[in-house]
């Protein structure tokens, strides 16, 4: 999968080379580019944001920059362009998201600050690209760069190759694999820490008593903390 980022603070992505995602980067699996929006300005302060039409509060990212940074992205590779919008306005972010970004052959993301970009851009982007607008949540960040990065982080390790025991995503919180629901409590070593027993049924070794007794806790951590991934009837 190839990932390009265009962002007015291209450094919030260098943790991106880190730990698992940086592994994908650095044995091929990703191939990610990280673009600073100034460089397609050409007035001398690298101007990307001006006063909205209409008045009020904050400034808007100019749409010229983004039109140039797009059409130089879609020379830089041949295969489609998925495009990632950031935004309260968009589509909540979830695994089920995560996967069908993660089946995608190019993902862009588009970062934008102050109030937003001006939405000719979102628009020209529909008639040419497939867009996706996506929120992480029902709150206001400063920027989408900090979207951007949990939204990669959680569509890369679900690429072949990235998680060394892929068994481990079907299992974990939200996959499907797992009825979508939470996952149960995880112990290890010492059995006893501070007074604190490890649950006795993980140290049986009988594994058709842990499965149960796993499946019970994630659907009572479901039922309790998160009712709403149930099904109705509260049967999940
Ligand atoms: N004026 C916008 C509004 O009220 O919807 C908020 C703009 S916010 C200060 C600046 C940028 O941060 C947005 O354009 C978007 O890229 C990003 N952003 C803020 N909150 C977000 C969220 N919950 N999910 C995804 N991106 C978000």
């Amino acid at each position: 999968m190839r990932i390009d980022v265009v962002s007015i603070f291209p450094d919030y992505f260098a943790p991106l080379h880190l730990s698992l995602v940086g592994k994908a980067i650095s044995s091929g699996i990703v191939e990610l580019g990280v673009h600073d929006l100034r460089g397609w300005t050409h007035d001398r302060h690298n101007t990307t944001d001006d006063t909205p039409y209409g008045g009020g509060a904050g400034m808007v990212m100019k749409p010229e920059p983004w039109g140039e940074a797009l059409d130089a992205l879609e020379e830089l590779d041949p295969a489609p362009m998925t495009i990632v919008v950031p935004t309260p306005a968009g589509r909540p972010f979830t695994q089920e998201l995560a996967y069908e970004l993660a089946a995608k052959q190019r993902l862009v993301f588009a970062c934008g600050r102050y109030e937003g970009i001006d939405q000719r851009v979102i628009d020209h982007c529909v008639e040419h690209y497939e867009v996706i607008e996506v929120s992480l949540g029902d709150y206001v960040l400063n920027g989408g760069e900090v979207a951007s990065l949990a939204v990669i982080e959680a569509v890369v390790r679900l690429l072949p190759g990235v998680i060394g025991n892929p068994e481990s995503l079907t299992e974990e919180s939200h996959s499907a694999g797992n009825g979508s629901l939470l996952e149960y409590p995880n112990y290890t070593k010492p059995p006893v820490w501070r007074g604190r027993e490890v649950p006795q049924v993980l140290l049986s070794g009988n594994h058709g008593l842990v499965a149960k007794w796993r499946r019970e806790q994630a659907v009572e951590r479901t039922r309790s903390r998160r009712p709403d991934l149930l099904a109705p009837d509260g049967r999940d």
